[in-house]
């Protein structure tokens, strides 16, 4: 029947979430760390190489962070479309997005057409 659930997509979707949950979890402590770090150590002396040295580990900690955390709201988002019903369109050309790409990424939104052609834009 149409709009049945999709073990394999389900079980790949839950899987990326643990993992996603788990980096938000190390990178938040690591960047903690490194805040601690900056905090102790004489940082604000902008031409201590370690204080650059931490500033730019600081800069990449925080935006694989926001990556780590986007990850669990597009997975969180494409289980609670999955849960609504969703078989597998893509969300802007209507088109069956595949699922040889599903399991790839099983929380994208877009068909690889599409998705190609938001890169472009
Ligand atoms: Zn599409």
């Amino acid at each position: 029947m149409p709009g049945s659930p999709e073990p394999d997509r389900a079980a790949a979707l839950a899987a990326e979430r643990c993992l996603a949950a788990e980096q938000v979890e190390v990178l938040t402590r690591d960047l903690a760390r490194v805040v601690q770090a900056s905090e102790s150590s004489n940082a604000d002396d902008e031409h201590d190489p370690e204080g650059s040295t931490i500033a730019f580990e600081r800069a990449q900690l925080s935006a694989m962070l926001d990556a780590a955390r986007r990850r669990v709201q597009d997975v969180d988002g494409a289980l609670a479309r999955l849960a609504a019903g969703d078989d597998g369109r893509c969300e802007r050309c209507g088109s069956s997005i595949g699922d040889e790409r599903l399991l790839a990424r099983p929380w994208t939104r877009l068909c690889i057409a599409c998705a190609r052609d938001q890169r472009q834009v």
